[in-house]
């Protein structure tokens, strides 16, 4: 290196102003209530999914394999950054893991073996716990439709997922027209198959929401 280019570097590194460093005190993430900041979320979800949140070094490879990347507010990996840095109310009102469809291809790709559809589960979860407001309000209500069938037959149960979810939104004649062709390949049986330990996963749903 020539004495003029040290010279500058030398300049250079002299006026670089490193960015102030985040101590969970000095973190103030833009937009977020105070309430949801005192509670460290990530912390949470690392508990909730038996992974450390900070694992994730953001290498991009699960949003780009994503199906349904396009039609995100924010790239999956985007949502463990900001839950990594502390912007909880920007993760959390994301519409992102409400399009999540949980189909773990990003979870098959990750170098980090981290669970990304694990994590939209539990960020989903803790929306509707804190009361989020949820941008995919229809997306909310299949989402308790598909519960409610699980919780009562211990499987999906399309039918009656259908009917629920058409009593939540009222939007009775959305999609009517593949009924006919679903029912024909089998995907949309008229009776449920009940699972032999129903007792069994309604107790999990008891534990679980802790009632
Ligand atoms: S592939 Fe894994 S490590 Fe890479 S950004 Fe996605 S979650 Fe993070
Ligand atoms: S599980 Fe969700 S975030 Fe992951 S690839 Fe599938 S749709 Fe995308």
């Amino acid at each position: 290196m020539s004495v003029n280019t040290l010279k500058e570097t030398n300049k250079l590194l002299a006026s670089f102003v490193p960015p102030a460093s985040f101590t969970d005190e000095e973190q103030e993430p833009l937009n977020t209530s105070v309430q949801l900041h005192r509670h460290n979320i990530a912390d949470e979800i690392s508990e909730r999914t038996f992974q450390d949140v900070s694992l994730c070094y953001q290498c991009g490879k699960c949003s780009s394999g994503c199906p349904v990347r396009y039609y995100m507010d924010i790239a999956p990996n985007k949502v463990v950054r900001l839950i990594q840095l502390g912007f909880y109310e920007e993760a959390l009102k994301s519409s992102t893991p409400w399009l999540c469809a949980g189909c773990q291809t990003c979870s098959a790709r990750c170098p980090k073996e981290f669970d990304l559809a694990k994590f939209m589960d539990a960020v989903r979860e803790i929306a509707i716990e804190k009361g989020i407001e949820v941008k995919e309000k229809n997306i909310l209500k299949f989402h308790k439709a598909f519960l409610d069938q699980i919780k009562s037959h211990g499987r999906s149960y399309e039918a009656g997922l259908v009917a629920e979810y058409k009593m939540k939104t009222l939007d009775l004649l959305q999609d009517v027209d593949s009924a006919p062709g679903m029912y024909l390949k089998g995907k949309l049986a008229i009776l449920p198959h009940n699972i032999k330990d129903r007792k069994g996963v309604k107790s999990i749903f008891k534990k679980t929401s802790g009632k």
